[in-house]
C-alpha cells in the first residue's frame, strides 16, 4: 500500500521487500547482504553471487531479455528492469517493496507472508505433466539452476549458456588462461556443463559456445584490452569472435571432446550468431579438428539473424542436426530494436509478422531437410508463440524454468486441437 516510487517492467514475478542497495562497480558487491534489494544500472555475470543473496533486483536499463531478467527468473528472485532512474532515486537502506509482475517499486515493506519468490508466484496450477508430441525443454543460464530445471520434468535443456561458467570467474577467457593455464580453462567449462548434464542424463543438453558482447567482457579482469564498440550487439560476439580467435575457441571445443570421452553422450553442441553456411562450415571444421566428430555428435546453430533464417537451406546442406530460434536476437535484428534499450522496449515484439515469417519459413525448410527445429529465446515461454510454433510443426520448445509446466499444457492443448481439426 506504500507510495509508488518507480515503475519499470516486471521481469521476474513475485513480491519482495527489503533495504535498497545501489551497486555500481564490482568492489561494491560486498555491500549486498542477505535479503537486500539490489539496485543497479544493469547486471553482469560477475554480479550473480550478489544477486543470489538479494531478495529482489531493480535495474535502470534493460528489457525482458536482458541479463538481469534471465538470471532473476532462474534464481526465482522478483525483478524489475528498465526502471529508469532507480539508482538515483533510491537511497541505500531505504525500505522498498518490489512487485516483479506489475513492475512497481513502492515505499515500505510488506509482511513476510505477503512476499513470494518467483518460484511460488508461478507454481503451476496443474501439477501433472502432460505427454506431448512436441518436446518441451528448459533454458539454463546459471549451472546451479540445473537441478531445479530438471525437476520441471522438461525433456532436456534447449539452451545451456556457457557465459556464466566463464564470466563468473570475473576474468576474460584470455586473462583466465594467462593466469591459470589452458587446462584449468577447459576444466572450468567441463565442470559447468557436467553438473547440468548429470542433472538431466540421459535427456539431451544443448550447450552453446561462448557468446558475450565486448561490453560484458570489459567489466572483467583483462577487459581493458577489449575493443571499444559503438554497437556491441552488432559487434564482436558469438561465432564471429570464436572464428576470429580460433586459438581460444579450440579450448571450448576441447571441453566438448572430453565430455564426450567421459561418456556424456547427451551433450549437444550449438553455435551462436551464425549468418550463413560459411560460418557453419568453419565452425564444423574447427569442431572436427578438435576431435569431435560431426557425423556422430548432435550439433547445430542458433537462428538469430535474418541472414541465418534466409540461408537455412545452405546450412542444412552443411550438415547441421538442429536449428534453434534465438528470438531475443532475431527480434532485435529483424526490427532494429535494441533488446536492452528501455526506450524502445514497447517495440520489441517477438510476434511481429516479419519475425514469424522468418521462423515459419525456416521450419518449413528444416522439415524438408530433416533438421530438427527449436526455440530457446524468451518468446518460447509465451502462449501465442507456442501455438504458432506447434501449428508450424516445430520439433521442440525450450522455456524458462518457471514457464515449463504452462508451456507443456499449452502445447498439449494445441496438439489436441490440431488433431481434432484434422479428423473433423
Ligand atoms: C536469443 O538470442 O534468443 C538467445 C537465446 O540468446 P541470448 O539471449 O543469450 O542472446
Ligand atoms: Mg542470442
Amino acid at each position: 500500500d506504500g507510495d509508488l516510487l518507480l515503475q519499470g517492467l516486471g521481469a521476474s514475478p513475485g513480491i519482495a521487500s527489503g533495504p535498497a542497495q545501489t551497486v555500481g562497480k564490482l568492489d561494491q558487491l560486498d555491500k549486498v547482504g542477505e535479503g537486500d534489494i539490489i539496485v543497479t544500472e544493469m547486471t553482469t555475470p560477475d554480479m550473480v553471487p550478489a544477486m543470489k543473496r538479494a531478495s529482489g533486483i531493480i535495474t535502470n536499463e534493460g528489457g525482458m531479455t536482458s541479463h538481469a531478467a534471465i538470471v532473476a527468473r532462474e534464481l526465482g528472485a522478483p525483478a524489475i528492469v528498465g526502471a529508469g532512474t532507480a539508482t538515483e532515486q533510491l537511497e541505500d537502506g531505504q525500505l522498498v517493496t518490489i512487485d516483479g509482475e506489475k513492475g512497481s517499486v513502492t515505499e515500505g515493506t510488506v509482511e513476510p507472508d505477503e512476499q513470494t519468490d518467483a518460484v511460488e508466484a508461478v507454481r503451476p496450477e496443474n501439477p501433472v505433466k502432460p505427454m506431448t508430441a512436441t518436446e518441451v525443454k528448459v533454458n539454463v543460464s546459471i549451472p546451479e539452476a540445473g537441478e531445479r530445471a530438471a525437476a520441471t520434468g522438461a525433456d532436456g535443456v534447449g539452451l545451456l549458456r556457457m557465459e556464466h561458467m566463464i564470466l563468473s570467474t570475473n576474468k576474460t577467457p584470455e586473462r583466465y588462461i594467462a593466469d591459470h593455464g589452458e587446462d584449468a580453462y577447459v576444466e572450468e567449462i567441463i565442470d559447468g556443463v557436467r553438473g547440468v548434464a548429470d542433472d538431466f542424463y540421459p535427456r539431451p543438453v544443448r550447450v552453446r559456445t561462448l557468446d558475450a558482447p565486448t561490453d560484458e567482457f570489459r567489466q572483467m579482469e583483462g577487459g581493458e584490452s577489449e575493443p571499444h564498440e559503438h554497437n556491441p550487439m552488432l559487434g564482436y560476439r558469438g561465432i564471429r569472435r570464436s572464428l576470429d580467435r580460433s586459438e581460444l575457441f579450440k579450448y571450448e571445443l576441447e571441453a566438448f571432446r572430453r565430455l564426450f570421452e567421459m561418456g556424456y553422450d547427451n551433450v549437444e553442441v550449438m553455435f551462436p550468431l551464425v549468418n550463413d553456411a560459411e560460418d557453419v562450415i568453419q565452425a564444423r571444421n574447427l569442431m572436427e579438428e578438435a576431435g569431435v566428430d560431426p557425423e556422430v555428435r548432435s550439433w547445430g546453430v542458433m537462428i538469430e539473424t535474418p541472414a541465418a533464417a534466409l540461408s537455412i537451406e545452405e546450412m542444412a546442406e552443411a550438415g547441421i542436426d538442429f536449428a534453434s530460434f534465438g528470438t531475443n536476437d532475431l527480434t532485435q535484428y529483424t526490427l532494429a530494436v535494441d533488446r536492452n534499450n528501455e526506450h524502445v522496449a514497447d517495440r520489441f515484439d517477438e510476434l511481429h509478422p516479419s519475425v514469424l515469417q522468418l521462423i515459419g519459413d525456416t521450419i518449413e525448410t528444416c522439415r524438408e531437410y530433416d533438421v530438427a527445429t527449436s526455440i530457446c529465446g524468451q518468446a518460447g515461454s509465451k502462449p501465442e508463440m507456442v501455438r504458432f510454433l506447434v501449428n508450424n510443426g516445430v520439433s521442440s520448445i525450450s522455456a524458462n524454468i518457471d514457464a515449463v509446466r504452462d508451456v507443456q499444457h499449452e502445447v498439449k492443448r494445441k496438439e489436441q486441437k490440431l488433431l481434432l481439426d484434422s479428423i473433423r
